[in-house]
């Protein structure tokens, strides 16, 4: 039941040895590249985004304590998510940044200072926004014609997805007015209304699919669909806030920039003030903090902007945002109830989470009825008790969260919550390894655990059967009509028939539903069997590596552990998890059935399209990631270790140990000069 997956709590920030802080920095890059593939390539986030933000502050602070540690591919030194293969890459004529954040008026004082700071004497006006909680968008004119449109992407590369911006009113075909420049990047975030976000999920549970977590999700899962008539059925809006590459046009100020849009035909945002004096930004925030709720659409906080653009370009920016703005976020919404009982639930892991049970209470505009509490070190640490009264706070997310408890109130007629000790779902005694906060139930035919797995199995990120929910999967396997995956792939037509509700129509949907998914990604499938520590990010690395779900199978542990961004507990696990005979009986039943995972596509043409190669020592031309980046731009894979699976071992200066690997295997090696005469043109 619980979805959320958190790293595992924080450690005692301040006292952290290195092995410890590179162990923690690893374990969070780990967590938060698999929400960034859940937000950015799947809009299906598990986590708040406060939550989200919690983890990436906390990567942040501990590259800055250890700088050794910043690598580039770090999700602190990158924006977004890489464009996803089912549309056309697009390069953007400028690239699409990120924003700093403030998460209070303190953080938001200290970036004014560093601005005055560095602009000296100079005056300053700012432009104040509301931050459109939607998806961004780039939007390319032509002579005033409009030939492109792109999502953010990974801020250099987006993806086109020019069809579906056709069909939203609000983004004019051909600009009005004359002397238009020859080429104009419009900068917008593309949003759906919170009525319009209700109606099309009160549609999709009518039509049990699963639901969108929050307008921002439904906005960017409608606008990136393959058939744009899905887009044109949506209702999307666009607020256009500024502008990219331009050539044949000068705008001094931002507020002028928005005033020529205006005129242009694009819609801004009406709420758009400018200030001259910091306590008049503040007072705008302030005054956002209430007025956001009486808004139509999702705001999730305040830009502010320098507004003179040449004090912009004196400013610059970093790799990941400009300096010249920042985001101040609204604190999530919280609301005071009351614990009823804390229940425990058995996720497909075997992890038992403690749920607190509310009285339902609104919190932004959502009634709450439940808040996870983790583990029970969580409800160690905050003291939550049955009959106690607590503040929850919701930000878009499924899964509420328990901020603190008001000991306040207590009567003393409280009751303190302990784990069990057996399954509430089997019975089973449970465990909790030493140095772990989850206490599982190992029993792996759990009849919680096995519709855990069967839930996963059929989830959007992994096999995306949206026809077979927890329900139907509740009553097929109440009626033994399935055990396992492969199962569903064997249910007949009149089997369906006969389960309560189906009607014809119902029974073959979820038939082709599930015939549907057969056509499938590598990736997909190895992300669906759920092995430990294989998250949706971790199945891609796999799925991009072993090409083929047998060579998977096949891999060994070392093997496993050689693929790049894989660690030794992930390659333990995978390795583990195919020696099981169970779970590799059930992939070949399931390629018996007809499911069909595709490689990812590789770069066939490339001088080294599938061939692994090792790089030792210090390299003079490049810095080791570029070097690697090279190899897989050429269709070649990077490993860590060298084995009898290598094909190249490039050694720089002071080569380790993999060198003497390589000439007792007899791989070739080859010299800096000789790699790049390899690299070709
Ligand atoms: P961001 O959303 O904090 O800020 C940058 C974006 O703000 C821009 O790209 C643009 O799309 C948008 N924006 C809206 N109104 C704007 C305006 N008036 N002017 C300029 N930009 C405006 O940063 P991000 O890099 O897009 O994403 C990071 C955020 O996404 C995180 O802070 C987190 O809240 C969320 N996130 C959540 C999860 C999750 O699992 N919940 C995962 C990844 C990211």
């Amino acid at each position: 039941m619980a979805r959320a997956r958190s790293a595992k709590q924080p450690p005692d920030r301040g006292v952290l040895s290195k092995a410890a802080a590179r162990r923690r920095i690893s374990e969070l890059r780990q967590v938060i590249e698999h929400h960034n593939y859940r937000y950015y390539a799947l809009d299906d986030p598990e986590v708040s985004d406060a939550a989200y933000d919690r983890l990436v502050r906390e990567l942040r602070e501990l590259e800055e304590q250890f700088p050794e540690y910043i690598t580039p591919d770090s999700p602190t030194q990158r924006v977004g998510a890489p464009p996803a293969q089912a549309f056309a890459a697009v390069r953007h004529g400028q690239p699409m940044l990120s924003l700093a954040n403030a998460f209070d008026e303190d953080e938001l004082r200290a970036w004014a200072r560093r601005v005055q700071g560095a602009l000296e004497a100079q005056t300053i006006a700012y432009v104040c926004e509301l931050k459109i909680d939607g998806a961004a968008v780039n939007l390319t004119y032509e002579d005033g014609r409009f030939t492109r449109g792109a999502t953010r992407g990974d801020g250099v590369q987006g993806e086109d997805v020019t069809p579906n911006l056709r069909t939203i009113k609000s983004i004019p075909l051909r600009l009005t007015g004359s002397r238009l420049p020859s080429l104009l990047e419009v900068r917008g975030e593309v949003h759906l209304s919170v009525a319009a976000f209700r109606a099309i999920n009160t549609e999709r549970e009518a039509q049990a699919q699963p639901l969108f977590a929050n307008p921002r999700n439904a906005a960017s899962g409608s606008l990136r669909q393959l058939d744009p008539r899905v887009t044109a059925s949506r209702p999307l809006d666009l607020f256009v806030y500024g502008v990219g590459a331009v050539e044949g046009l000068e705008l001094r100020t931002h507020e002028a920039a928005l005033r020529w849009l205006g005129e242009r035909g694009f819609k801004t945002n009406p709420h758009t003030r400018l200030c001259t004096s910091l306590d008049e930004v503040l007072t705008y925030v302030r005054e956002w903090v209430e007025r956001r709720a009486g808004l139509p659409y999702e705001t999730d906080g305040v830009v502010v902007k320098v507004n003179d653009v040449r004090q912009q370009a004196e400013l610059g920016s970093t790799s990941q945002a400009p300096r010249w703005a920042i985001a101040y976020k609204f604190p999530a919404e919280q609301a005071v109830t009351q614990v009823k009982d804390i229940k425990v639930y058995v996720g497909r892991t075997g992890a038992l989470t403690p749920v607190a049970e509310l009285e339902p209470v609104r919190v932004s505009g959502v009634t709450v009825t439940s808040a996870t509490l983790h583990n029970a070190d969580e409800v160690r640490r905050k003291d939550v008790r049955i009959g106690d009264t607590v503040v929850v706070q919701r930000a878009g997310e499924v899964i509420p969260e328990v901020v603190r408890v008001l000991t306040e109130h207590r009567t003393g007629g409280e009751r303190a919550f302990t784990m069990p000790a057996t399954c509430p779902a089997c019975g089973t005694k449970v465990v909790r390894p030493q140095g772990e906060a989850v206490t599982r139930c190992i029993n792996a035919s759990c009849p919680a655990q096995v519709l855990g797995r069967l839930i996963h199995f059929c989830s959007r990120g992994a096999m995306n059967i949206d026809r077979v929910g927890p329900k139907l999967l509740m009553q097929l396997l109440d009626r033994s009509l399935i055990k396992n995956p492969a199962d569903l792939y064997r249910l007949r037509r009149e089997q369906l028939i006969d389960l309560e509700r189906m009607a014809e129509k119902s029974a073959q949907n979820v038939l082709d539903s599930i015939a549907q998914s057969k056509r499938t990604t590598l990736a997909r499938l190895v992300y669906a069997l759920g092995i430990r520590h294989v998250g949706a990010h971790v199945a891609e690395l796999l799925a991009a590596h072993f090409g083929r779900v047998e060579a998977l199978m096949a891999a060994d542990f070392e093997e496993i552990r050689d693929v790049q961004g894989i660690g030794t507990t992930i390659a333990e696990s995978v390795a583990l998890f195919f020696r099981q005979s169970q779970n590799a009986r059930l992939v070949r039943e399931l390629l018996a059935l007809g499911v069909r995972p595709a490689a990812p596509a590789r770069t066939q043409a490339g001088p080294l399209a599938g061939k692994q190669v090792v790089i030792t020592g210090t390299l003079s031309r490049f810095t080791r990631s570029q070097a690697e980046q090279l190899v897989r731009d050429r269709g070649g894979s990077v490993g860590s270790g060298v084995s009898r699976k290598t094909h190249f071992v490039v050694a720089g200066q002071d080569p380790g140990s993999k060198l003497e690997k390589a000439k007792k295997l007899k791989v070739r090696t080859l010299s800096e000069a000789e790699f790049i005469s390899l690299l070709g043109p």
